[in-house]
């Protein structure tokens, strides 16, 4: 127990924790470490709950963990190879009700400035390696975001692959392969949305269907970096494709995936993005066993879709009808 296991075949971890249900929303007992809350327009940090009704998001520790503090210290080479499960595991939920798409948005901000905020702390902690940002959500939760933090020792091996893979892109012809994906959909095709700094599009093999990525335009590995105005431009971003999505598909669950740098001197990096994954099939043996993904919908019909949806959520924060 309190361990990572590693694939010796795949590299992937695998952690077991008894007990363990995914929990993704606080529940309503649980107290808050801290909360971010907005005065005049500036998120304070407070510890605990701060004033009710003010807050914009609050921070729990997971009830349920998937990784803990009190993890076994075991380093275990191959075949049996593993690692500490040692880690902070937090949900952060902006729960307080909003009248407008224009201040969903602004939710969405908060929360964004949220993850920064945690990211920039958690580097500083010991034993943390990388810092997962992620999401298990319904449709319903779409106007009022709940996110997740998980930390690791390690790279996630996700991660890694595309670290690696991104650096032999850049070596070979130049350019890394997020930038070379956002360049191909620039000519049009699969586009979903795009602002001044982001660009959301479906990939061309796409995990899922509707599957859809949003990262900044130009090459950027620093999330951390990321300012106050594409903060805000991701969140519009984040509520129109994800209001739209949840629209055209009848509001599936859905996962997110912030694919970020480890904040570590002499890592591999990673120009980062958010990955969201609707939950329209079941996952099949094909994909678990073989690695491949099988769609009902191409990705350039589900971004024409996406697009003409997430369109109308744009319009509808920007207060046009
Ligand atoms: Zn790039």
């Amino acid at each position: 127990m309190g361990v990572i296991r590693v694939s010796q075949v795949t590299g992937r971890f695998s952690i077991v924790q008894p007990g363990f249900t995914p929990q993704n929303a606080p529940e309503p007992q649980d107290s808050p470490v801290m909360s971010l809350v907005n005065r005049s327009g500036i998120l304070q940090r407070m510890h605990g709950g701060g004033d009710d009704g003010d807050w914009s998001v609050r921070i729990f520790e997971s009830r349920r963990p998937a990784v803990s503090r009190d993890a076994e210290t075991i380093f275990r080479d191959e075949p049996r190879q593993c690692h500490p499960s040692f880690g902070y595991h937090y949900i952060m939920a902006a729960t307080r009700r909003c009248d407008t798409p224009l201040e969903e948005c602004q939710q969405w901000s908060h929360m964004l400035v949220a993850i920064q905020d945690r990211i920039r702390w958690l580097y500083e902690q010991t034993g943390v390696g990388y810092v997962a940002v992620f999401a298990d959500m319904e449709s319903h939760d779409v106007p009022a975001p709940r996110m997740q933090i998980a930390t690791f020792r390690a790279m996630p091996p996700v991660i890694l692959d595309e670290a690696q893979a991104s650096d032999i892109a850049a070596n070979e012809r130049g350019v890394c392969t997020i930038c070379q994906m956002i360049g191909d959909v620039s000519e049009g095709q699969r586009l979903v949305l795009r602002t001044d700094n982001f660009v959301a599009f479906c990939p061309w093999a796409p995990s899922c269907p509707y599957e859809f990525w949003i990262a900044p335009k130009r090459h950027s590995t620093g999330f951390l970096q990321a300012n106050q105005k594409e903060l805000e431009e991701l969140s519009m971003m984040l509520r129109a494709t994800l209001g739209g999505m949840t629209r055209i598909l009848d509001g599936p669950p859905f996962g997110i995936a912030f694919h970020l740098s480890p904040e570590r001197k002499n890592t591999r990096q990673v120009h980062w993005h958010v990955e969201v994954y609707p939950a329209t099939l079941p996952p099949t043996s094909l994909e678990r066993g073989f690695g491949v993904a099988v769609s009902d919908t191409s990705p350039e019909e589900a971004a024409e879709r996406l697009g003409a949806a997430g369109r109308d959520e744009m319009a509808a924060i920007m207060g046009v009808e």
